[in-house]
């Protein structure tokens, strides 16, 4: 049993949704979109046929069947977690296994940027959809893009099929393989199969009870604590809102001193919460910020009442006869109480459908400048592709929304018109809104750096310089404009011949590059 497509693409984040949308805009319609964020959700639903869509929500734990007439194919991919799944590939009717309670999918591709911003404060979640928009790159709209939800899918002509595991690939034949024993064969294949929580195991070792055991990679049992929260998917927002809003007053615990660390503390103190943040470096924001910078957001934080305890790392939580998590101890040997606990600390590239088959660097798959990988068929986007970075001039894998949307773009271009195509030049970039604070950040953070601006007022900034050049660029504070002048300073790569004429002219150097 088979079906064979053309173009197959792995995942249900932001480049799998935008290349399908790349797709479309080509006009080429006969994709599979293979969705992937569905590790943990209650309910179900799958997209249907190529001229309707069928809504088929499922209580946990029930099966049932459904008629389909499709004629293309989505097949859902990465949901580790899952034990028992269901697969919808294009016949007259299909049985829905029944699958373990809590696991499922209901959602298309999203994204994922609003769950550790708005979506956790109290007065903006009803306002935040967990729905990808397709948001011109160019033209700067905001959210005011193209709404992708499944309707989008079907009325382009993808099939979405939510919900459904690819076990094994094998790129030799240019075939996938289903949880339930179906194949789907490609002529070209995109991997956007994003990244999970730190314990990257193998899918026929994970367990939906395994889901809650991130933290054992680094000995520490969570014993499936319900007040001990991740944060990578809606589901997980979905609890953490819960968790939050049920603890208001109480102690929370912040694990990991990086982006999900810095917004999630936010929203915390913003629902009333005590907030300590626990990580092992000597500042936030390690991978990205300077000490400078990172002592202004600490001192911001401090004057939000939240603790820092660095240079440290939990060794083991206690828990009240509730199996809630009561208090966090440190390698330090202090003990920290706890209402809840909030743990992001870091992720890994769901790459196991390819290990041994593609040629893997920096913990990703590695593709050249058309996102192309060590298989002439496949392609790789997002969080788990390790691509060129021209500016950089070394091969690195950005984890960044910005980057999976261009990524996402490129590689359409690269398939379907590979002679008007060149290489992927990409620009990095990152950014993050925390309290009424907002920074962007452009390019390398190597070699020295020079700040500039106010650090006690609201506009402050810094450049990076490597070997001379002017090769990385971050703002607090700044308006369009002003990001705009930085980001294309940063792509020039201007020579530096004095670091202190830099420094004292500060922004004003981007605007007169
Ligand atoms: P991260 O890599 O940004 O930060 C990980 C943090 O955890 C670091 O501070 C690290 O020192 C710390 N850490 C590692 N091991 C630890 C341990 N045993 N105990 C305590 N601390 C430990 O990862 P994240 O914050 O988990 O974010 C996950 C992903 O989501 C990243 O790819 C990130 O880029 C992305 N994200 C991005 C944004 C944004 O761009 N604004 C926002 C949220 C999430």
């Amino acid at each position: 049993m088979g079906r064979a497509f053309v173009y197959v693409i792995i995942g249900g984040g932001v480049a799998a949704g935008y290349a399908a949308h790349e797709f479309i805009q080509a006009g080429v319609s006969s994709v599979v979109l293979a969705d992937v964020q569905s590790e943990c959700f209650e309910m179900m639903f799958v997209a249907i046929s190529f001229q309707s869509v069928d809504l088929v929500k499922f209580e946990p734990n029930y099966g049932s069947r459904v008629s389909l007439q499709s004629k293309f194919v989505l097949a859902d991919v990465q949901s580790e977690c899952f034990q028992m799944m269901f697969v919808a590939i294009g016949f007259q009717s299909v049985d829905l296994v029944k699958f373990a309670p809590n696991y499922g999918s209901r959602v298309a591709p999203y994204e994922r940027p609003a769950l550790s911003k708005g979506y956790l404060l109290p007065e903006d979640a009803s306002e935040v959809t967990v729905i990808l928009y397709y948001v011109s790159l160019f033209e700067n709209k905001g959210t005011n893009g193209e709404r992708l939800a499944p309707k989008w899918y079907n009325e382009n002509g993808i099939e979405l099929i939510l919900g459904t595991r690819v076990k094994s690939a094998d790129v030799r034949r240019k075939t996938l393989l289903t949880a339930t024993g179906e194949t789907i064969s490609y002529k070209y294949l995109i991997v956007a199969t994003g990244a999970r929580h730190t314990v990257d195991l193998p899918t026929s070792e994970l367990t939906p009870g395994l889901k809650a055991l991130k933290l054992e990679e680094f000995g520490v049992n969570t014993l499936d604590a319900p007040n001990v929260c991740y944060l990578r998917d809606v589901a997980d927002a979905d609890r953490l809102v819960d968790v939050m809003q049920s603890r208001s007053g109480g102690q929370a615990v912040v694990i990991g001193g990086g982006y999900i660390g810095m917004e999630c503390a936010a929203s915390l103190v913003i629902n009333n919460l005590n907030v300590t943040m626990v990580f092992p470096e000597a500042q936030c924001m390690a991978r990205l910020f300077s000490p400078k910078i990172a002592a202004f957001y600490e001192e911001f934080y401090q004057s939000k009442g939240v603790k820092f305890v660095k240079g440290t790392v939990l060794t083991s939580f206690d828990f009240n006869s509730d199996g809630k998590v009561c208090a966090v101890n440190l390698r330090d040997g202090s003990k920290l109480p706890a209402d809840m606990v909030v743990v992001g600390i870091g992720i890994r590239p769901n790459t196991s459908l390819f290990e041994g088959q593609l040629t893997m660097e920096k913990g990703g798959i590695k593709v050249n400048g058309k996102m192309q990988s060590s298989n002439s068929s496949v392609y790789a986007i997002g969080d788990v592709a390790a691509f060129p970075v021209k500016i950089v001039g070394e091969t690195r894998r950005l984890e960044h929304v910005d980057s999976a949307r261009r990524a996402a773009r490129h590689v359409v271009s690269a398939i379907i018109e590979p002679e008007k195509t060149g290489e992927f030049d990409y620009l990095p970039f990152f950014y993050s809104r925390v309290f009424t604070l907002s920074w962007q950040f452009y390019g390398d953070n190597a070699g020295e750096v020079v700040h500039f601006g106010d650090f006690s007022g609201n506009t402050f900034g810094a450049y990076w310089m490597n070997k001379g050049h002017l090769v990385g660029s971050f703002l607090e504070g700044g308006t369009k404009e002003q990001y705009e002048a930085l980001a294309q300073a940063t792509r020039l790569k201007p020579k530096i011949e004095d670091l202190a004429e830099l420094e004292s002219q500060g922004l004003e150097y981007a605007f007169n590059i």
